[in-house]
This record gives C-alpha cells, structure tokens and sequence, in this order.
C-alpha cells in the first residue's frame, strides 16, 4: 500500500504559519516515505473562501518548497459525490431522513437546557418507516451510536476515548441537497487513498464525527495524527500579537525557505538534540513519534538562528537565485547583471552572520552601489582630511600588489604602521571609501571581490 498525505486548506485565509507547518509534516512525511503528498481545497464554505486565499496559499506553499503531487483539487467540486455516498447511507439504513423543522430543533433545545439534560438533538425521525413520511424537506442525517464508547488511535495522541452520548446524528446532507463538510472530508479523504491524515488537534473531535462515516461506509480509516497547535513564547495560542503568523508575512521579511522548513519542522517535532538539519536530513528522520503531545512555543529569536545557519551553508547561486526571487515577491527592482555576478563573487563573505534577505542585500550594498560612492552619515564621519590623505597615498601601493588577501594586508598594515596607526583605526575610512557605510563585510573581501581597478578608484575618488 502506498503512502498518501495530504494538506486540506480551507481558503478563508492566507496561510498561517500553524497552518504551513501543517503541510510541512504532511510533506516531509510523505517525502520521507516515497509517499505521495496531495493537496486538496476545502472551499465548501462559498460565503468566506476566495481565490485569492486560493492563490496565496498555493503561493505560500510554493515559496517553501512544499510541492504536492498531482493538481490541487477543490472539495466543491466533489459535492455530487458526497450527496451520492449521503444517499448510499440512506439506502443502507446507516441515515435516515429528518424532517424537523429549525423550530422543532430549537424548541427541543430550549427544553433540554431547561430540563438540564443534553442539547444534542434527538430527531423523533431516526426509526420512522420511509411509508410515513411526509412530503416535505428533509435533511440526511446519520445514525449515531446511542451508548457505549468509541475510542480511536492517535499517533500522537495515543488512544482517545470518546462517549458516544456525546455524539450526535449529524447531518449528512441539508435540505437544499448540498453536503456537509464532515462528510465531504471523510469522501475525499477516502476517495483520494490518503492514508495518513496529519493535522492540528483542532480536529481531534471531528474524527470522532468522521469515524462514524467510515464505519457506516465499511471504509478503511486512514492513520491518525492530530498535532498540538502552536502557542507563543508566552504559552498563549500563537497570534498577531506575538509577531508575523502569516507565511506571506515571514516571505516579505526575507527568511530564507529552508531555514524556515527546518524551524517549523523543530515545532513539535524533534529528532534528539538536533536543531539545524538540510531537508534530507528532516526527510530522513521524520516520523510522528517524534511529535510532542504538548504545544510547542514560537521562538523568534531561534528561527533567527536557524535561518542564520541555513544562509551560512547555502548553495551561492542557489542563494543568488532566492535573493532574486524574494526581490521579485516583495515588488522591488531586480539585479542587473552586472550586480548579480557581482554578488555571486562576493556571496561567500556576505552569506556570514545574515538571517534573512535583506541583511544579504545590505551587506552587498558595496557590490550593488555604483561609484561615485555617496557615503551614508556614519561612514561620513571617517572621512576626514587626514584619513582621506592616507587613502590617498595607500593607492600608489596598491597599484602595484598582487591581488592576494596577504599582499593587501600587507600594503594595508605597512601604511598604516607608517602613521602609527593601527589596522583598525583604517577600517573605517576604507569601508566609508570602498562601501559608504560604515558597517561593511571586510575591507580586504571587499577588495577582492571589486578587483584592483574598481577599489582604486574608489579610494580615488574619496581622497580626492
Ligand atoms: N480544512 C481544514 C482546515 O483548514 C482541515 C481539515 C482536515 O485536515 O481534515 O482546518
């Protein structure tokens, strides 16, 4: 039997990073397993979902890398199909039709709360013959268990046990024949072979409900893994409050998508003592008994780190090509050519200590600037008189180097030794001279990735 995942978004909103993380486990898990990972649109509820939640979803999922197989398919579009398994069940006796009226229902309640007994609506319609039932509209509900209890395997809840007075005759089908969506998810689940069913422990109640469709059909019930949600550094449930909770949000703040699939992977999820891992590794190692019973807590400061370290370890150009494409999703200017090569020569020492695009591209304003450099007011304020005279006199020297690290140490340490001043102390004109900054990667990478006609000049033009 071959493995089959799948995320299930209900397009009423963008995708929440709970939400990503969903799919994420679905994904490495199938990945992992030579599985198949689905995607399927849960846009039942035509009121609140749109095709732009659509798209930006598909879009939030495409950034992290998460490809599913096969075309995303709409659970709307299923809908004949889960009338038709509604009247399946009818036929068969597992449903039955019910004809109360939303005052009926509501009157039957009042009573309940009243009498202090259960709210779950007891239709009077459950064991009536098809030969006494009126011509009028008629929902499809399903026969619930009355006593006992149902309990359910979860791999990372354990077994759940649940009563099933609890449960109650949910309908299958409403009076204008559309299906409901416990129904349709327990149809599409069943019709697209998926055999594990990932998701947050939100829905840890709705198996319950679904577990009825699958025994009344006789269908086999996929695995089970309800994940816990996902709670802020405070412990509260992860919200605006604490920061970004959109996909898009941590997009357009330039985190690099591996290092996001590693941190998200981390939540909830461990594998020893790892914390920093590539995707073969997470893939590799994946597995739900790895997943915590507890809410894990959103740490801004260790996506940070993680991120960090993912930039650090990247591929150049596959770097070059995600600064590239986070330039293109945030709206702003693309590279020249010239820039591009340009930041893939220096791409080694601008890919240390940054955490998300835009320190990269910072850090790159040296090879992204254009001469003449107008220095920022920090790096204005190493630009004295004095400085720019050594600057001056440090070009001759280096007119005739070897362009090495060692032979411009050496020409940069031997001029500044002549004016008893330490190396250091020539950093900042430097880094004014060649960036305009005043913080900058190191003058010599600089040096090197300019080449000696670029850095020349440069220092030319601030001494001039
Ligand atoms: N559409 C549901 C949601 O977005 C997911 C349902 C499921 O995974 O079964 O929360």
């Amino acid at each position: 039997m071959s493995l089959v995942t799948r995320f299930a978004p209900s397009p009423t909103g963008a995708l929440h990073i709970g939400s990503a993380r969903t799919a994420l486990f679905n994904w490495l898990y199938a990945r992992g397993r030579g599985g198949k990972f689905l995607l399927r649109i849960e846009d039942t509820d035509k009121a609140r979902s749109t095709d732009t939640n659509t798209q930006a979803i598909l879009d939030g999922l495409t950034w992290l890398g998460l490809d599913w197989d096969g075309e995303p398919t709409s659970q709307a579009a299923n809908a004949n199909r889960h009338a038709a398994v509604a009247n399946e069940l009818l036929a068969a006796g597992a449903a039955y039709k019910c004809f109360s009226t939303q005052e009926e229902i509501e009157a039957f309640r009042e009573k309940a709360r009243a009498e202090k007994t259960s709210t779950l609506f007891r239709s009077p319609w459950r064991d009536v013959p098809a030969s006494d039932h009126p011509d009028a509209p008629y929902v499809i509900r399903i026969k619930a268990p009355r006593d006992g209890q149902t309990t359910l395997h979860d791999e990372v809840q354990g077994d759940v046990t649940w009563q099933n007075d609890q449960l109650d005759d949910m309908i299958l089908l409403r009076s204008d024949g559309t299906p409901v969506y416990m129904l349709a998810v327990v149809v599409d689940d069943h019709d697209m072979g998926v055999t594990h069913v990932i998701r947050g422990d939100d829905h840890l109640a709705n198996a319950f409900r679904q577990n009825m469709i699958y025994d009344a059909m006789g269908w086999n019930k996929p695995i089970f893994a309800h994940i816990p949600l996902i709670f802020g550094p405070d412990g509260k449930k992860l919200s605006k409050r604490h920061g970004a909770t959109g996909a898009a949000e941590y997009q357009a703040m330039g985190y690099p998508a591996a290092g996001m699939r590693n941190y998200l992977a981390r939540l909830g999820w461990s594998h020893g003592d790892d914390e920093f891992f590539t995707d073969a590794q997470a893939k590799e190692w994946f597995d739900l008994s790895g997943i915590g019973k507890s809410p894990a807590r959103f740490d801004f400061k260790k996506l940070e780190n993680i991120c960090g370290q993912h930039i650090a370890a990247a591929d150049d150009a596959a770097l070059l090509q995600e600064i590239q494409n986070y330039l293109a999703a945030t709206g702003a200017e693309g590279l020249t050519e010239t820039q591009a090569d340009g930041m893939l020569r220096g791409m080694h020492c601008l890919k240390e200590r940054a955490k998300i695009m835009p320190e990269l591209i910072e850090k790159a304003h040296f090879i992204l600037t254009e001469r003449p450099i107008a220095p920022d007011e920090k790096a204005s304020k190493n630009l004295d008189d004095v400085s720019r005279g050594i600057l001056g006199e440090l070009t001759p020297h280096l007119q005739n180097a070897s362009w090495s690290r060692d032979a411009l140490e050496q020409v940069v340490a031997s001029v500044a030794e002549a004016h008893e001043m330490k190396l250091g102390k020539l950093a900042g004109p430097l880094r004014a001279a060649l960036a305009g900054r005043a913080v900058t990667p190191s003058v010599f990478d600089m040096m090197l990735v300019l080449g000696q006609d670029e850095t020349i000049a440069r220092l030319q033009d601030a001494s001039a």
